[in-house]
């Protein structure tokens, strides 16, 4: 059994030789290098436009171990914007985290990762993170960004927050456990509303994967060790114009008051904090509802509490029924739900409550 290990553990050492040959000429990475790349866990959290590109780069550079947690499913404006998804993709509605992973494992099979179909929650986030080498910000919004940076200054891990919108982009590496400031030591008044930018904004695509670039450059910066002029990587805040073609960069310095950092006060992650159950979706005439932890819907339960002829359609994934003309309800596995074609959060939660049998509120 041990020689049976052995042996296969050197056949993947000579596939890896062959397959980075190019990659361990470079001497700041050399064999050890992608060695160590192998062992790494990385979290990839959102997969949409930077987030695909990033798990692509993770990937191709010889991360060993990726996971990749996404909400949403794909649809046809994804593509333009996004990397490895498809057209088929698409017309299947494929869960993104899902169509990312099986594309990663086209790219390299021997990569062990793992899709994970949910929002990143404060009642999540913990489970969902840990264990993991480095966090890659793939999301849309200011929330997730706070959920995560709360994790990594607890627990020491680092992350790279990153954002993009039509041509400019932002790029961080924060590495609190070594003395970075972090995000909340830079972005002192964070409303859970205010900041968050939604999918009505543009964004060219050039400008994601510029972002994205120098997401992975400094994710492999950071595990290998790899200085350069003495540059200090957590306090340093890239900014990136796809336009003018050009990235600019400045200082961030830790704040002793910083809630996070400072006075490990972790609100975002703090089980406590409730996030609202019902929410518009920006930009579209739908609203989400994500109710807490451990309320998943099972599909069968529902078959035998709504008439047949209203479920549309019934996937791996998902299950959308009518409830009347023109309003639809999608529900997740998770428990989570999509109704569409309205924007009365009130009768979103009646919907919701009377198709799952699941109270939302008492
Ligand atoms: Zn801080």
């Amino acid at each position: 059994m041990e020689a049976a290990m052995r042996a296969s553990l050197s056949m993947r050492l000579l596939e890896d030789i062959e397959r980075f040959s190019r990659l361990f000429l470079v001497k700041e990475i050399g064999i050890q290098g992608i060695r160590k790349l192998r062992e790494v866990k990385a979290a990839v959290v959102g997969c949409g436009a930077t987030g695909t590109h990033i798990a692509e780069l993770l990937v191709r550079v010889g991360v060993g171990r990726v996971t990749v947690i996404d909400k949403d499913f794909v649809d046809i404006s994804n593509i333009y914007r996004t990397a490895l998804f498809t057209e088929e993709d698409a017309r299947q509605a494929v869960p993104k985290a899902v169509a990312c992973a099986r594309a990663l494992k086209k790219i390299d099979s021997s990569v062990d990762v793992r899709p994970i179909v949910t929002k990143l929650t404060p009642a999540n986030a913990e489970d969902l993170l840990k264990g993991h080498d480095i966090i890659l910000d793939g999301t849309d919004n200011f929330t997730a960004r706070l959920i995560i940076n709360d994790f990594s200054v607890k627990y020491g891990v680092p992350w790279v927050l990153t954002g993009v919108g039509t041509w400019y982009g932002n790029v961080w590496l924060i590495d609190p456990a070594r003395g970075g400031p972090c995000m909340r030591c830079l972005f002192t008044r964070v409303s859970d509303e205010g900041p968050n930018v939604c999918d009505v904004l543009g964004v060219v695509t050039t400008a994601v994967s510029l972002v994205a670039s120098v997401a992975v450059s400094l994710a492999l910066r950071h595990l290998l060790r790899i200085e350069s002029n003495n540059e200090d990587l957590p306090r340093t805040y890239f900014v990136i114009d796809a336009k003018r073609i050009s990235i600019d960069s400045f200082k961030v310095t830790r704040r002793a008051d910083c809630p996070a950092c400072g006075k490990r006060i972790f609100e975002y992650l703090n089980k406590a904090f409730k996030e609202e159950v019902a929410k518009p979706v920006c930009g579209t005439k739908a609203v989400e509802i994500t109710p807490g932890k451990g309320q998943g819907i099972s599909f069968e339960e529902v078959k035998k509490r709504v008439d047949e002829k209203r479920i549309v359609s019934v996937t791996e994934y998902t299950m959308k029924i009518l409830v009347s003309e023109g309003v639809s309800i999608t529900l997740f596995r998770d428990g989570r739900a999509i109704i569409d074609g309205t924007t009365d959060v009130d009768e979103a939660i009646r919907i919701y409550e009377e198709v799952t049998g699941i109270k939302l509120r008492e």
